[in-house]
């Protein structure tokens, strides 16, 4: 332990040597919010951990993360239970501007902050081949898993439905279940389809196409075209065919992008050590999930993200003359 201990006493001091006494000269332990255990958040919040960790003995940052889902991380983050965490555009837009107060109770959240986008994440319905669904509409009258309160894709389905005029009696049942469960209740015909907004491809809806037949179903009505041409924050979208079983045409729908934010009360070093650890291992980050194949450095700083820049990820993105 002593010897543990002087090693911490030694890196430290040298870190705030070289760094001219911005070090972080403690440990510090962050904890970021994700999502479920086989969609995309859990996997990006695990990959900015793992190259974070592997320079712990350089800046004393010990990462680890949670499982909420958007909304759960936005209100994490401004309790102060959560450091940093991975959330759709549409609710850090509706969190920074107090735009949905069933999601946010407590006003606008003015300290909250953006670090960078990542993926984009198309609002997903899969359906089982059986259930006779073949359009968002077809829905109405039947068992849909609607997603865990606090999960995004529970409020965006929320929007959805409220631009259809639907509420949740237009299904016989509308689940809770959380984005890890679905796929099991689909293929164990305890529902007829989900919904998942999510990149892909990712392990949710491969489990959803593989245990069972279904299929992902188009979302292209008024309702989805009306919401993206009326919001920054959503946008159509395309799941390309082919990605997954039983799908073998082009899927089109609205979506989102998921971005990593933070708060003003999160330190400038602690954002500025994660951004780094992301934007130095850039490469190594990409090749960590499918969904990060496309990301490009310049449109992470600035896609999708309406609050503004947290000035330890500014303070990076002004060092590499991004900005
Ligand atoms: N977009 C989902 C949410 O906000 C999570 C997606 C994922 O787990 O990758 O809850």
């Amino acid at each position: 332990m002593l010897s543990r201990r002087n090693m911490l006493a030694g890196t430290a001091l040298a870190l705030s040597m070289s760094l001219g006494g911005t070090a972080i000269a403690e440990e510090t332990f962050v904890t970021i919010g994700t999502g479920g255990q086989t969609g995309v958040y859990y996997q990006v919040g695990g990959a900015i951990c793992r190259l974070v960790n592997r320079g712990s003995k350089d800046h004393e940052i010990k990462c680890t993360h949670t499982t909420g889902g958007s909304v759960a991380n936005i209100n994490g983050i401004r309790t102060g239970d959560l450091d940093l965490g991975v959330a759709q555009s549409d609710w850090q837009y509706h969190a920074y501007n107090g735009t949905a107060p069933d999601k946010f109770p407590d006003g606008k959240f003015e300290d909250l902050r953006a670090v960078f986008s990542v993926h984009p994440e198309p609002f997903t319905v899969v359906a089982r081949a059986d259930s006779g669904i073949n359009s968002i509409d077809d829905l109405k009258g039947k068992r849909v898993n609607i997603g865990n309160p606090g999960s995004g894709q529970r409020g965006t389905m929320e929007v959805l439905m409220d631009k259809m005029g639907w509420t949740m009696d237009d299904f016989t049942l509308a689940s809770e279940l959380k984005s890890s469960e679905q796929a099991a209740a689909l293929c164990d015909n305890k529902v007829d389809a989900i919904v998942f907004t999510v990149g892909h491809p990712n392990g949710s809806i491969k489990e959803a196409t593989t245990s069972c037949e279904s299929k992902l179903i188009s979302v292209d009505n008024d309702a989805a075209k009306g919401l993206a041409n009326d919001n920054d924050f959503y946008a159509m979208a395309t799941i390309p065919g082919g990605m997954y079983a039983g799908t073998d045409d082009d899927v089109t729908t609205f979506g989102v992008g998921a971005t990593f934010v933070s708060s003003s009360n999160t330190p400038d070093e602690v954002v500025y050590e994660i951004t780094k650890a992301v934007f130095e291992n850039f490469d190594r980050f990409k090749k960590m999930h499918p969904a990060f194949a496309n990301l490009k450095e310049e449109n992470m700083i600035k896609n999708n993200l309406s609050a503004p820049l947290h000035d330890g990820a500014a303070k990076y993105y002004k060092e590499r003359g991004w900005m």
